[in-house]
């Protein structure tokens, strides 16, 4: 058919590369055409079958749900926008109002407060546990419970649950098991090899890894809870957008890499630290002396690449901070820079006094999260600061 150079302008064709492309291509398309109204009709009706829609499915998100799939051996993933979708949607797709909610209480601040909103505003009701003990997680049990909430290393303090035993209880009352293990990655622990039902991740962290992108991933080890939170997630629509995948996708590429340096910077620093006449305590599994030391040597294939540490007082961690010249002040964590910060005024400022302490967070805790940079030059800054 002849055209006008304005329908040419518009109606630009891609060649057939032929080989293979080696790099997952960026698919930023937000619509597939086809021959005809039937294979639309057939494409829109589930996650699975040919891609229709963006808002849907696209085959460059589709290649990091599959690495991910993959990597946490789960049987499907959902890629969203944030790791705050990647949980919400899963909570979105288990929970009517009346249901129950039990969540350890050491929790990534964000997860804590959609649990709050859920039950000041939803009709959900929620109950925390120290989650240290699987008879905790049976005394909390009730008739509407549904979901347990876990999460593989805490935020700050490095507390590694016991997975197996909570997870056992979880699946014997019928609950679903959930398991945020952005910390840990899953090159150092797949929960679903220990009994999980979901595993969540902020890909904002190790899997994108560079401090450039902003997503999350739900793995699920059955077919049925995947659909069903992928429904969920298309209808709330927290989809993770075909850039922002690809910037994870390259980012999980050198996820090994990244992470064994930074577990390894983070044990050292933790030593070091230990060692120091300001500092009061550390908390970093990886020490003999953290109580979570035995279980995450079980546990985890490394200890995490995050050490926190308390100084004397809220002054003092701020003047530290201050301090620093080549650790960053900023939030989030698993990228390729080492960033600080101080929990108790950042990520857990709505917490109360009563909940900061139970999350094992002072007024002089500081959480370091590192990145690639030399181990030595980090110390150095470090002490300096410290000094
Ligand atoms: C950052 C984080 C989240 C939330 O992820 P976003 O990508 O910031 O929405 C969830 N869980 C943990 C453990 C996190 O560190």
């Amino acid at each position: 058919m002849t055209t006008h150079p304005d329908t040419r302008t518009v109606r630009i064709g891609a060649p057939d590369p032929g080989g293979r492309p080696v790099a997952v291509p960026i698919h930023q398309t937000s619509i597939f055409a086809f021959d005809g109204p039937a294979d639309v009709a057939d494409a829109m009706s589930g996650p699975t079958g040919a891609f229709s829609y963006s808002g849907y499915a696209n085959p460059t998100v589709r290649a990091l749900e599959d690495a991910m799939t993959g990597l946490e051996g789960g049987a499907a993933a959902l890629a969203t926008g944030s790791g705050s979708s990647a949980m919400s949607s899963v909570l979105l797709g288990a929970l009517r109002r009346g249901d129950h909610v039990i969540a350890q209480r050491a929790l990534y601040g964000g997860t804590y407060s959609v649990l709050r909103e859920l039950s000041s505003n939803w009709g959900v009701e929620v109950t925390h546990i120290d989650a240290a003990d699987p008879a905790e997680l049976t005394a909390a049990l009730r008739p509407t419970s549904r979901v347990l909430v876990l999460e593989t290393i805490a935020n700050p303090t490095g507390h590694v649950p016991d997975l197996p035993g909570l997870l056992g209880v979880a699946r014997g009352a019928g609950l679903l098991g959930v398991v945020d293990n952005t910390f840990a990655t899953p090159l150092l622990c797949r929960p679903i090899e220990h009994g999980a039902d979901v595993v969540v991740h902020s890909a904002t962290k190790y899997l994108g890894g560079h401090h450039d992108v902003v997503g999350g991933v739900a793995v699920f080890a059955d077919d049925d809870r995947y659909r069903r939170t992928w429904e969920q997630a298309v209808r709330f629509g927290t989809v993770a957008d075909p850039f922002g995948a690809w910037l994870v996708l390259r980012g999980v590429k050198t996820l090994a890499l990244r992470v064994r340096r930074q577990c390894d910077t983070a044990g050292r620093l933790a030593a070091l630290l230990a060692e120091h006449p300001a500092v009061t305590a550390v908390h970093h599994p990886g020490l003999p002396s953290h109580p979570s030391h035995a279980r995450a040597t079980a546990l985890l294939d490394g200890y995490g690449g995050t050490a926190a540490f308390d100084l004397a007082d809220r002054e003092a961690a701020h003047a530290f901070l201050g301090g620093l010249r080549l650790v960053l002040n900023a939030g989030s964590l698993g990228g390729t820079e080492t960033v600080a910060m101080h929990p108790a005024t950042t990520s857990h400022r709505h917490l109360d006094e009563r909940a900061l302490a139970a999350a094992g967070i002072g007024p002089g805790t500081v959480r370091i999260a590192c990145g690639i940079e030399h181990a030595d030059d980090l110390w150095a800054d470090v002490a300096q600061a410290l000094g």
